[in-house]
């Protein structure tokens, strides 16, 4: 596969922009090989700037969950900017997606738009923290929030640790406020919120982790969290900025029938454009500026391009049987792929999981339930599985930490496309 512009841009890019890229995952560092430069898109798929094509599974992180550049979406972008682009003044436009994300999300009686997945998670937390007034608050292992400096945390040695930074720039005064305790584990939690009292604002979590591979809930887990949070008064924040309008109309909340007291939102709902809400109960939302003493604010926060390419896609999602083609689709990929491993002969070396249209293969005999489980991950035969399967047009996630996302423009051809990719990919690690 001829790769020399990527090649030529990355190089170019280097001289400008820290690493080359504006986050760092797209630098492949953890694969290895040529970062490939994304010249344009169109339904499932994607061409870089050397012309090659590839079936794309990252989605952009899981906003194009209607395939690239979906006709509806681009239309209403396009109609849009011919209006104007920003006027930092109230629209109609953001009345009518808010008005959406509350008739759809369960838990979401008030939602405010922010302009990244980030931004929501930030403000919800400060949010949490001004309507208890509490400091603390606990996340979990592998869990991922955005860059927040507060949720950049990590768990140090023994269980409830306090937080110390993952990253340097973040004073260890701001991540003291931080713990970090292991997903499916609920005696965990209950011991961190009796040793630190009645200090916890909020707890944080992707109800679904999809941050560090894909750890599913185990049955009752999110019901527990749920009683142990609401008796102690802690707010829980469920971060859906991928499982939103992903696993259901409703998000994670309405697919396991567990409201929490907020929610945050990015990726679909702004239909492939910078956008990130954060919503949940009147009583909690009315603590924000200006109606309460809670600040929050932005220029761009609202902006009508990205409203309209929500308000397009979630009503593209609200049609008939979308979630169960998604589901079916991904089931069909999922089923295909350990097909694949089985010939291959590495079935037993690998751990299935999937949920709705999230899959991931992690390579590891172990059955992943949290994050410890997911570091058992073997890195290099994932880089090599990636590899072999970008060669031949299948554009996967650059780390064995990030999921696969169908979309519903992927098609049947392109799903068998990628299990035979796999079977000579598996032939290849296995070997
Ligand atoms: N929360 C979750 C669960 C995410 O997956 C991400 C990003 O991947 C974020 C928050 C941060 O969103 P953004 O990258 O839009 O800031």
């Amino acid at each position: 596969m001829e790769v020399r512009r990527s090649k030529e841009l990355f190089e170019e890019a280097k001289k400008y922009i820290p690493g080359g890229v504006n986050s760092p995952v797209r630098a492949f560092k953890s694969v290895g090989g040529t970062p490939r430069f994304i010249a344009k898109a169109k339904g499932s798929h994607i061409w870089d700037v050397d012309g090659n094509e590839y079936v794309d599974y990252v989605c952009s992180w899981g906003p194009m969950i209607l395939g690239h550049a979906h006709p509806a979406v681009v239309e209403a972008i396009k109609e849009q900017a011919e209006k104007g682009t920003s006027f930092g003044a109230p629209t109609e436009l953001e009345v009518e997606l808010a008005k959406m994300i509350v008739d759809l999300v369960p838990g979401v009686e008030k939602v405010r738009m922010v302009n990244s997945g980030t931004e929501a998670t930030m403000s919800a937390i400060r949010l949490a923290r001004g309507y208890t007034r509490r400091n603390k608050v606990i996340k979990f292992e592998g869990g991922y929030h955005g860059h927040v400096d507060a949720l950049l945390v990590k768990a140090g040695s023994g269980l409830t640790t306090f937080g110390v930074p993952t990253s340097p720039g973040i004073p260890e005064d701001f991540a003291k406020h931080t713990i970090t305790v292991p997903f499916n584990d609920i005696d965990a939690l209950k011991r961190v919120i009796d040793e630190v009292g009645d200090d916890v604002a909020a707890v944080i979590m992707e109800p679904v982790m999809a941050n560090a591979g894909l750890i599913i809930p185990e049955d009752g887990y999110l019901e527990k969290v749920r009683e142990l949070t609401a008796e102690k008064g802690i707010v829980l924040i469920f971060d859906e900025v991928i499982t939103g309008f992903r696993l259901s109309l409703g998000g994670a909340q309405e697919y396991f029938g567990i409201t929490p007291d907020l929610s945050c939102f990015g990726k679909i709902i702004g239909g492939g454009l910078p956008v990130g809400a954060f919503g949940g109960k009147k009583e909690i939302m009315d603590y924000l500026a200006p109606e309460g003493p809670v600040y929050q604010a932005g220029t761009l926060s609202g902006n009508p391009l990205a409203m309209v390419a929500g308000i397009a896609t979630l009503r593209e999602l609200q049609k008939e049987g979308v979630y169960e083609s998604l589901r079916k689709k991904m089931e069909k990929l999922a089923e295909g792929l350990r097909e694949a491993a089985r010939k291959a002969g590495i079935e037993d070396k690998l751990c299935f999981k999937r949920i709705e249209s999230i899959s991931i293969v992690y390579f590891t005999s172990k059955d992943v339930k949290n994050y410890q489980d997911a570091l058992t991950s073997n890195t290099k035969a994932y880089a090599a599985f990636f590899q072999k399967m970008l060669e031949q047009g299948i554009y996967l996630a650059p780390s064995q930490f990030e999921v696969a996302f169908m979309s519903t423009a992927h098609t049947d051809e392109d799903i068998e496309k990628t299990i035979e990719a796999a079977e000579v990919a598996f032939r290849e690690v296995a070997d």
